[in-house]
């Protein structure tokens, strides 16, 4: 008898890809095998975000979706997880009469009781946090500490959870919770099982990722350990704060080849005042001196950031503060978003007296801005070495592999010998969009390697 199938629709961060891989384990232990259409499936769960506006609105279209295959077959399980899950909780099932099951992300481990339920007949509402009085909790419980997911060459390992910070645009600390973090014990053994599985590039995930702290052993510290574990040449992480972010993590990141040199560090505003307003707890001198510190420090690390347009009360003058940073600071890449209010959140309840036409002037604005800093500043890369991490085969063009540098650029290399998890070591002969195009080269031509050592074990 084939095994029933279970379709995962994802929304959002790499947290949410990251749940998304536990469900699967969860629901291969239970004898699902995954599918990737909805059709035919037994088990539809939507892993769902709520940070912005738009994917939530997506989550109730693809909802309306499932009604005709639920029509078709009434034995169809549908769930609805993550963070619109947490945040609307009773709302959906009294708005969604074919959804059966609503869990939070403090459930995801439930999933097997909850879908149990669902064939005795109830519905299932699980949004219950764990206590939150531990700032220190193994969230991942121990049973599933070495069932992590490797998705070619790369893995995910949440460290934290949660956040304190209720920036006042910030659904995340209602949907999350507040912030705890893993013993470190705990995510070493689940790294190493991960390296053993075939991870090359491990990222930590942490809503706040740089705020980890165990007592007195905190984030530099885990870091450390990560960057020294036998057979894991990359590691990457996200997101972290400015305001917990030091001068010591730029060295460690500049001394240690496997610590990518790519930072994505979020800064919202150009403005003083609309930092102050958001909660930042910073003011943009402070994020400029970290960045020229690790910069000097660090020349390859390539930057990226988060932005916010339209926040209530921004002013042509704030704007034209956060235009300023984007000409200093040249990111490599830029997440710029309009301001939408967020339920529950600070915000929700100042003016948003930015209309609609100016938040996407001022959108269009920040892309326009960007991809001319990005077009110019990506001829660099023409005529220089890489040395790049194959993630998979080209999707459209033969012959091709695509591979990321270790600043997290995408590379596309013409190559029938490479494979997933591979290194090459290539040369730049061209770059479109966000795209290099290269081709390989020989180590013996190839000069010394700089940047990330194979396979390195410290
Ligand atoms: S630090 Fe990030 S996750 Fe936490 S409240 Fe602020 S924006 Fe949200």
């Amino acid at each position: 008898m084939e095994p029933p199938k279970a379709f995962i629709q994802t929304y959002g961060c790499q947290m949410n890809e990251h749940d998304t891989y536990r469900m699967m384990g969860v629901l291969a232990a239970e004898g699902y095998a995954m599918t990737n259409t909805p059709e035919g499936a037994s088990l539809i769960v939507l892993n769902t975000c709520s940070v912005r506006h738009n994917p939530e609105n997506k989550v109730y279209s693809f909802l309306g979706a499932t009604r005709g295959l639920k029509k078709e077959n009434p034995e169809l399980i549908v769930a609805v997880a993550g963070c619109v899950a947490q945040q609307e909780g009773e709302n959906i099932l009294k708005r969604e009469k074919g959804v059966d099951i609503v869990f939070g992300p403090d459930n995801l481990f439930e999933l097997p009781e909850m879908i149990s339920a669902v064939r005795r007949g109830e519905r299932v509402l699980r949004t219950k946090w764990q206590p939150h009085e531990r700032r220190v909790q193994n969230f991942i419980p121990e049973e599933w500490v070495e069932q992590g997911h490797v998705e070619g060459c790369k893995a995910y390992i949440s460290i934290t959870k949660g956040c304190d910070n209720f920036c006042t645009f910030c659904v995340v600390p209602y949907t999350r919770g507040r912030e705890v973090s893993r013993e470190s014990e705990n995510i070493l053994r689940e790294a190493r099982d991960l390296v053993s599985k075939g991870a090359k590039e491990i990222w930590l995930l942490g809503q706040n990722v740089n705020s980890y702290r165990v007592g007195s052993f905190g984030f530099a510290e885990l870091l450390d350990g990560l960057s020294k574990v036998s057979g894991l040449p990359r590691v990457r992480f996200t997101s972290p704060h400015p305001n917990d972010w030091n001068n010591d993590l730029s060295d460690l990141m500049a001394e240690r080849p496997s610590i990518c040199n790519q930072l994505h560090l979020p800064f919202q505003s150009g403005s003083d005042r609309l930092l102050a307003e958001m909660n930042r707890g910073h003011t943009i001198e402070e994020y400029l001196e970290k960045i020229e510190y690790m910069r000097a420090i660090n020349p390859r690390l390539e930057l990226s950031s988060d932005l916010i347009v339209g926040f209530p009360g921004e002013t042509e003058e704030d704007f034209a503060d956060t235009l300023r940073v984007l000409e200093e600071v040249r990111f490599a890449q830029l997440y710029p978003f309009k301001y939408s209010p967020r339920p529950k959140t600070k915000a929700m309840n100042m003016e948003d007296d930015v209309p609609r036409e100016v938040k996407e002037d001022r959108l269009a604005h920040v892309i326009a801005l960007q991809r001319r800093i990005h077009e110019e500043d990506i001829q660099r890369y023409v005529g220089t070495e890489e040395e790049i991490l194959i993630g998979g085969a080209h999707p459209k063009v033969r012959h091709t592999m695509n591979g990321r540098t270790d600043g997290f650029r995408p590379v596309s290399v013409v190559s029938d010998e490479l494979e997933i998890g591979d290194f090459a070591r290539v040369r730049i002969t061209g770059a479109k969009g966000h795209w290099l195009y290269a081709e390989r080269i020989d180590r013996e031509e190839s000069a010394p390697v700089a940047t990330t050592a194979l396979g390195a074990e410290q």
